[in-house]
This record gives structure tokens, C-alpha cells and sequence, in this order.
């Protein structure tokens, strides 16, 4: 019943975290509504997603280049490292403005019936081991998982010199670190223990 490119986009869009058919209808609606420019842009910029765009050969943050704009800062702290699960975990803590360190970005938390192999978590004991790490903080979300992931990796770390800390408890438990409040995940980051 829809013409086939209708058909197609609404596959798309419903095909997205938290877009159902009817929501994927309406956007397809909108777009069409709008106009060629719009949407040339709009497809060109996401025909770019995957070329331009990588993760950061060092901490597997979302960058425009080989290493992302934080680790190539020579203003940060070198020496801190601060451990989440996705790289949306590190545009909520950069926005709180109490972290001047760098960045480690697991890929995801520990599941208990599969290997574990994705996680980046001998890429972070090398940059302990080899970048004289003396902090690092394990800012995983306040979950289950995110709590069993902090525990593994910081038994990882435990043969080398870096000082492990965990989030202060105040996000909220279950809660995600994405979309704590910037006060309340300031406040986290600075009395973590
Ligand atoms: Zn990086």
C-alpha cells in the first residue's frame, strides 16, 4: 500500500531505538515535506557518517581523526583516565566541566554468558601499563552490569600502580550516565572514591 521509497524509509526509521511505525511514518511524512536542500543535506551528511566520522585509536571516543580532539589536547591531565561504557558517557561528563583528564571508552559492559572479547579492556591496561597512568576512574553506569564491569576491570588493573576510583554514589542507582543532570555528575566525578 505504500509506494516502495515510503516503504523503504519507514523500514529505516522504525529500524532506530525508540522509533515505532507510526513515529517512522511521520518523520518520513516530515521529510517530505521539506525541502530538496534540506534533505540533500540531511542524506549527504549522513552518507558521511561512517567516513568521517571513526573511533579515536587511543580511548575509542567518536573522533573526526585517528586521535580525537581530548587526547591530542596537550592542556588535559595525561596521568587520569576516566573509564565509561559509550562514548555518549564522555559529551555528559565533558559537560559538566570537572574532568580535565583523559578518556577510555570500554564499547559496553561485561555480559556473563559471552566472551567479553569486544570490551577495550587490554587496550586500557596497555595505556596503564605504558602512559604512566596514576588515576583511574571507573565512571560505568550505576547498573547491575555497570557495577559488575567496574568490578572486573578493576581487578584488571590491580597489578599496576594506578590508583582505581569509582564514581560517587547520587546518580541515581539503575540510572544512566547519559542523562544524569550535570550537577549531579559533577558532583559524582569530584567525590569519587
Ligand atoms: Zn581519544
Amino acid at each position: 500500500m505504500y509506494p516502495k521509497t515510503f516503504k523503504k524509509l519507514i523500514d529505516h526509521f522504525a529500524s532506530l531505538p525508540s522509533v515505532g511505525p507510526k513515529m517512522a511514518e511521520r518523520l518520513v511524512i516530515y521529510l517530505f515535506k521539506q525541502n530538496s536542500e534540506k534533505i540533500q543535506d540531511f542524506a549527504q551528511t549522513l552518507g558521511e557518517l561512517k567516513t568521517n566520522l571513526k573511533y579515536c585509536k587511543k580511548c575509542f571516543n567518536i573522533s573526526e581523526g585517528e586521535i580525537c580532539s581530548i587526547c591530542s589536547d596537550p592542556s588535559r591531565d595525561q596521568k587520569t583516565v576516566c573509564v565509561v561504557e559509550e562514548p555518549l558517557d564522555i559529551f555528559a561528563i565533558e559537560k559538566t566541566r570537572k574532568f580535565n583528564g583523559l578518556y577510555h571508552v570500554l564499547g559496553g559492559v561485561i555480559e556473563p554468558v559471552s566472551s567479553n572479547d569486544k570490551l577495550k579492556i587490554s587496550e586500557l591496561e596497555t595505556r596503564v601499563k605504558n602512559d604512566g597512568i596514576s588515576e583511574v576512574i571507573l565512571a560505568t553506569n550505576p547498573t547491575t552490569e555497570g557495577d559488575a564491569t567496574a568490578l572486573y576491570v578493576a581487578r584488571a588493573l590491580k597489578p599496576y600502580q594506578a590508583n582505581v576510583t569509582r564514581l560517587a554514589r547520587g546518580l541515581s542507582t539503575g540510572g544512566d550516565i547519559e542523562y544524569a543532570d550535570e550537577l549531579t555528575l559533577g558532583s559524582a566525578i569530584l567525590n569519587r572514591k
